[in-house]
């Protein structure tokens, strides 16, 4: 493979791309010197071969390995965690914007996600003008409902570390399990890995577009509160007041709202803004941002637990997301 194709041409001639890989732009930087597609990939032991290989489990590749899967295509979803919905999953209820603009179906995936978790009852899903709030845990499970009903397989701890590149062509990838370095070989695939992985290993020129990067955030939850005796303001207030004793609550925005239709509520918020832009593909950088996010968490947390407001010493931090979520 010559790795100075362009990323243009490769997308042409290669891998069948959606939408989470990232675009070409006028402005951004390199990933980094991309590698040389493996010339040692042939001899890992075959651990699957199919028509399509979706790579990485987020919305993306959800609705690629269905659409592939109802299709008729011998479909394949791996996934580096244990479980699907990638940021909408790690974002721990937040609300997802635009799966219904103006209330109207979006996409038969769209819909058919909304109806496995509407059979789940009011806990899993609430459903506003444009956007869901839904339980994550009923999502994880909604989720592989979907690729059962189309016949679609899922495997999980699986991370693609290197491409497969034959006749210019990408024509799998070799995955990294605990048993070792391994391959899964299929006519197309579908880099859903949210940074362009399977394309960056292939040797294509990726960028990343330092000026355009939104915060991470690391989703988090809380529970055991009285919505008579507190306000989601309240909350998001009484953690700017803390600032002082616990500086690295964040210095920008901070939004709290309920879980679908429960008692318990998310956080979102600046994240790490206050850290200066992360580069999440640089190994230093982002464990920074992963353990400052956590102590982040906490400090949130403690802060509540401080608070004047009984109401809020009450609260309990519930859950936290496996990894912070990048924009
Ligand atoms: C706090 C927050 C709020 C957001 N709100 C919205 C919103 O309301 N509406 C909206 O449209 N967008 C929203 N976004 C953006 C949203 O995250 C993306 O639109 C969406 O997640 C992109 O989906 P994706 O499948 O491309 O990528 P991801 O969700 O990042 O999924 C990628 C998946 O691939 C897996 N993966 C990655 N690398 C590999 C590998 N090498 N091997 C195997 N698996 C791999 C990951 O584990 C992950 O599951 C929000 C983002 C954040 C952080």
């Amino acid at each position: 493979m010559n790795t100075q194709t362009t990323r243009r041409d490769f997308l042409s001639t290669t891998t069948a791309l959606a939408g989470g890989s990232m675009l070409l732009a006028s402005a951004g930087s390199a990933r980094g010197q991309s590698p040389q597609p493996s010339a040692t990939a042939a001899r890992h032991p075959t651990l699957a071969q199919v028509d399509v290989l979706v790579v990485g489990g987020g919305p993306a590749g959800i609705g690629a390995a269905l659409g592939a899967a109802h299709k008729g295509a011998k479909t394949l979803l791996i996934e580096n965690h244990s479980f699907f919905g990638g940021v909408a999953a790690w974002s721990m209820g937040m609300q997802i914007n635009q799966m219904r603009p103006a209330a109207k179906a979006r996409s038969r995936i769209h819909e058919l996600l909304i109806d496995k978790l509407k059979i789940y009852g009011d806990q899993a899903i609430r459903l506003g003008r444009h956007e869901i709030w839904c339980n994550v845990e009923y999502l994880k499970v909604a989720v592989l409902d979907a690729l059962d009903d189309a016949g679609c397989r899922c495997m999980v701890h699986l991370r693609a570390a290197d491409a497969i590149v034959e006749n210019n062509r990408v024509t799998g990838v070799v995955v990294a399990t605990k048993r070792g370095l391994m391959t899964i070989l299929a006519k197309t695939v579908v880099d859903c890995t949210g940074d362009a992985d399977v394309a960056y290993y292939a040797g294509a020129a990726t960028l990343i577009e330092a000026e355009a990067l939104m915060p991470m955030t690391l989703g988090w939850t809380l529970t055991n509160i009285d919505p008579a005796k507190v306000r989601p303001a309240d909350i998001g207030k009484a953690m700017h007041q803390a600032r002082g004793k616990y500086p690295l609550i964040p210095s920008g925005f901070i939004e709290v709202k309920q879980v679908a239709n429960s008692t318990s509520w998310w956080i979102n918020h600046a994240g790490t803004a206050d850290l200066g832009r992360i580069d999440p593909t640089d190994v230093e950088q982002r464990t920074r941002a992963e353990c400052f996010s956590r102590r982040q968490a906490l400090q949130m947390i403690q802060a509540l637990r401080d608070s004047d407001n009984p109401a809020l010493r009450q609260l309990e931090w519930s859950g936290a997301g496996p990894q912070v979520s990048v924009r």
